[in-house]
């Protein structure tokens, strides 16, 4: 694989005068996360749409649509569903409670996105045995994954463009394949961004306006073929995960594709107590995350500490101010307090980085300027304010390319 050139670092963009952001007046987002804007009051999008969420939604007659849902399928297929897993909270959960309230046969659905951690692999095989659930899990080619990694990193700034696009399009084409109509997907895209909302439509569905909307970073599968055909020798099959199966051969199939969560309220901090208690499943460190808390959220993958780096180098904000947004829109923390950690924990380089360097075949100057040219104005990274991060326990067990 051939690495693209990139213009040295200009040294005016090494050290940028800092910007200060504007962010809701109650939980704090700031004005560079996606799809959010401001009313007159300062408070956000994202703030009203829970306020309408916890008053305005019906979430009885909510919960007798989806007992209809699973009736209307039940029994008729090769499965009474897929639920697509990841193994995190929000999939655990989804399976749990279709499987325990009910007692659904599902076929659980798992894309590996290369990068799942020793925890996770645990909580996955308890979880199943527990259940008692049919697992089918599928691993893309390696090779391809890392030559894509880098394309949509350059492109988008964002290098998980297999894993949004396989996550989703894989288990439709499953669905097809085990003539299995209706997918259960987890938490609703409206708890967290304004593309859909609450409001708009009754249900919404996960289909394949939303995975181009803003699943697959505005690249399909034939565009990254185009993107990387010149340097990297591939079989046009290699690509085919990453697809969205034909619409036209869901429709024949009759497809449902929902999350469970426009269904009944989601509150992820009960549910990941609930699959804890009932299912012994267990949090872990992330990197760079504060310790002790949200011990339940995105313990998936061992280079989410390179995704939240970039996101916060490229926005000047990342997870942990998403978290105590979260905290804040529930009452759930002082504003001092949420301050407080999103100072002392987001300006930190993740351990991580220094394997996904390795996997890419790039240097941190490169990955430097390649995060540069997709900064979200008015934000400005200053690259002289990050200090080093702490390795997570399992550091050394992660896979090394070289
Ligand atoms: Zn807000």
């Amino acid at each position: 694989m051939s690495v693209p050139t990139f213009e040295p670092l200009a040294p005016e963009r090494r050290k940028l005068p800092i910007v200060e952001l504007v962010r809701c007046t109650r939980c704090g987002l700031p004005e560079t996360y996606e799809t959010i804007e401001f009313d007159s009051a300062g408070v956000c999008n994202i703030c009203r749409q829970k306020e309408f969420r916890d008053v305005e939604i019906d979430w009885p007659a909510r919960k007798k649509m989806l007992a209809d849902l699973v009736e209307q399928y039940r029994g008729k297929h090769e499965y009474d569903c897929i639920i697509p897993f990841s193994g995190g909270k929000d999939s655990t959960f989804t399976l749990y409670y279709l499987v325990r309230e009910f007692g659904i046969k599902p076929l659980v659905v798992q894309f590996n996105h290369g990068f799942m951690r020793p925890t996770l692999l645990k909580n996955n095989e308890r979880t199943f045995r527990q259940l008692g659930v049919e697992v089918l899990s599928f691993t893309p080619n390696w090779k391809v994954v890392k030559r894509v990694m880098l394309e949509s990193l350059i492109r988008k700034g964002d290098f998980c463009w297999h894993c949004h696009t396989g996550i989703y399009s894989y288990p439709m084409h499953v669905a097809l394949k085990y003539n299995t109509p209706l997918i259960f997907w987890g938490e609703p895209s409206s708890e967290y961004t304004a593309y859909y909302d609450y409001r708009d439509d009754a249900v919404e569905e996960v289909d394949e306006t939303r995975f181009n909307r803003f699943i697959n970073l505005g690249i399909t599968a034939e565009d990254m073929a185009g993107m990387i055909s010149h340097d990297f020798k591939f079989d046009p099959r290699d690509l085919a995960p990453f697809t969205y199966p034909p619409v036209r051969d869901l429709r024949r199939l009759g497809y449902r594709s929902v999350s469970l969560g426009s269904y009944i309220p989601w509150d992820v901090r009960t549910q990941a107590q609930l699959i804890q208690d009932e299912l012994g499943w267990q949090g872990d460190e992330v990197e760079n995350m504060p310790p002790g808390l949200y011990r339940y959220e995105k313990i998936e993958c061992y280079v989410q500490g390179v995704r939240d780096y970039i996101k916060y180098l490229k926005r000047g904000y990342n997870r942990v101010t998403q978290m105590t947004a979260l905290d804040l829109r529930n009452g759930r923390i002082e504003k001092a307090e949420a301050d407080r950690l999103v100072r002392e924990f987001e300006n930190k380089r993740p351990p991580s980085l220094d394997i996904f360097l390795e996997y890419l075949d790039i240097t941190e100057e490169e990955f430097n300027n390649i995060v540069l040219n997709t900064v979200v104005p008015p934000f400005q990274p200053d690259f002289d304010a990050i200090t080093p991060g702490k390795k997570t326990w399992d550091f050394d067990m992660w896979y090394r390319e070289k």
